[in-house]
């Protein structure tokens, strides 16, 4: 393996210091492991970071551009121009579980963009509070999830979710949108809808949670973490490259069109479970996107169904 080369430059904002990436290859960045270089990345996981690392942007006149986890994500293979910040806690480190409130029998529990969805999934459980016990086992971070309305095992994101505080990278100031405002649906919010670089940051989320057992809430989200690593195949991936058409499943219909296993350059179909991609070790975007285009076409020719991408696909191509 050839060592890993950063260029890395503190610059000085309001004062303080600011680490800032060239040229940051994105591969590093996503669950894929695949996409081309970033003009500047800053990797932030707190608050305090994420605001020097927008001032920064601001002052240099950047576009930027928010991730999470990465992991619902293909970035193309000419990078992402101006800033992308890395929004999300390292591994390991200690999480905060903000203050709550009560309102009606139920619990709002604010948690920082940053958390990692599993852990809000394993530590509700654990707390006794039912509502996001389908998170555990996924990966990307709350951030994301709210933007994509995330979900599994018949639960999601939107259904506990009470609003979120947003940065509003326009107007400079800070807003909160309710869950209406985010319009929650299969996969997709208000936020969502709207054109990269989307102008907003989630900052924090506030979930509405029940109280429950906590032995039976742990167990359930054990068994769906379990489920996760029994049916999903392990390696670069993405998780569902497609949405599920009403009434069936993209899987099944990739699997019925004689795909799995099927591939392009260093992308293949999963034979574990279809609507999952796996990049098999240095694969391009281009090839992703042949694989997913081809994969289209053909469950379009036989079942006369046109998959939707759950996928999304940003950054430029390679000029
Ligand atoms: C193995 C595997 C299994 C998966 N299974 C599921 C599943 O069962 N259900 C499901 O819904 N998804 C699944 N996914 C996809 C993914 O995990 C979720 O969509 C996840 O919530 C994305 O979070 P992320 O932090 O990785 O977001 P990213 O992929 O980094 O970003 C997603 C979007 O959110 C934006 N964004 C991220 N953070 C912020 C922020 N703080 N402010 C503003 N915008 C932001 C990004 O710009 C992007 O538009 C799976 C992925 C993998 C790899």
């Amino acid at each position: 393996m050839p060592a890993r080369v950063e260029r890395a430059t503190v610059v000085t904002v309001e004062g303080r210091p600011l680490r800032v990436l060239e040229s940051e290859p994105l591969g590093r960045y996503t669950t894929f492991r695949i996409g081309g270089p970033a003009d500047f990345l800053v990797r932030a996981s707190d608050r305090e970071t994420l605001e020097l690392a927008l001032a920064w942007g601001e002052r240099e006149g950047l576009p930027v551009t928010v991730i999470g986890g990465g992991s619902n994500l293909l970035v193309c293979d000419g990078g992402i121009r101006g800033l992308v910040v890395a929004f999300r806690t390292g591994g390991g480190e200690q999480q905060d579980v903000l203050p709550f409130e009560c309102e009606d029998g139920a619990i709002l529990m604010a948690f920082p963009a940053t958390a990692p969805l599993s852990w809000i999934g394993h530590r509700t459980s654990e707390l006794g509070l039912a509502g996001m016990e389908w998170a555990a086992g996924l990966p990307g971070v709350l951030g994301g999830a709210v933007v994509n309305n995330a979900g599994a095992h018949g639960g999601d994101v939107g259904s506990a979710l009470v609003d979120v505080e947003l940065y509003d990278l326009r107007r400079r100031t800070l807003v909160r949108w309710t869950r209406e405002q985010l319009a929650p649906q299969y996969r997709l919010t208000s936020l969502k809808a709207l054109p990269q670089p989307r102008g907003y940051v989630v900052l924090q989320a506030r979930l509405r949670l029940q109280p429950g057992d906590p032995a039976k809430l742990r167990a359930i989200a054990e068994a769906n973490a379990r489920w996760r690593r029994e049916h999903q195949p392990t390696g670069p991936c993405a998780g569902s490259v497609f949405k599920n058409p009403p009434g069936t499943f993209a899987g099944y219909l990739i699997e019925q069109a004689g795909l799995k296993g099927f591939q392009v350059g260093r992308m293949r179909v999963s034979e574990r479970h279809a609507n999952f991609f796996l990049n098999l070790g240095g694969a391009t975007a281009e090839e992703a996107l042949t694989l997913l285009e081809e994969v289209r076409r053909r469950v379009a020719e036989r079942f006369g169904i046109v998959l939707e991408p759950e996928i999304e696909v940003i950054g430029e191509p390679k000029g």
